[in-house]
């Protein structure tokens, strides 16, 4: 009579429900990536970002880490994401070229480092220009209005 050993699929009227009780939230095993209705497990109607807890995974049938988040961020989420790594590769960048310019001119002397020389033009300021384009398309993305914002302006 017990078949709580075998993973049962919920009901239209179960996934429902759960649904009902935290519209759009899913929780996702980080391991193998089985997702269910968060609903089944909390309310969470109001709430935004994701959320790490340990759970019990019904498909690795072990406790993993799992995320609880919306059915719909990922995208926008994920794309602030790409944007600020953007930035932050930009400006880590830009600080390595110019710690390996001041060293290329201050430490081994070399003619080429010399800003807005000749040479300079040609070996290091290409290096600038990606460093900084990088930054700017993070900082772009990042300053631009998110559309939740655009309701008031018409
Ligand atoms: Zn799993």
């Amino acid at each position: 009579m017990n078949s709580e050993n075998a993973p049962r699929e919920p009901t239209p009227e179960e996934l429902q429900h759960w649904e009902s009780r935290a519209p759009g939230w899913q929780i996702r095993c980080r391991k193998c990536g089985f997702t269910e209705p968060f609903g089944k497990y909390g309310i969470r109607l109001a709430a935004a970002g994701t959320a790490c807890t340990i759970g019990f995974c019904r498909r690795c049938r072990w406790l993993r880490f799992q995320v609880i988040e919306r059915k719909d961020a990922p995208a926008g989420a994920a794309q602030s994401a790409n944007l600020r790594s953007f930035r932050t590769i930009g400006l880590i960048g830009l600080a390595v070229t110019i710690a390996l310019n001041l060293a290329a001119l201050l430490a081994w002397q070399k003619p080429s480092a010399k800003y807005f020389s000749d040479a300079w033009w040609g070996a290091w300021f290409p290096s600038y220009v990606i460093w900084l384009v990088f930054a700017a398309i993070g900082f772009a993305g990042c300053c631009r209005p998110k559309p939740g914002d655009m309701k008031n302006s018409s």
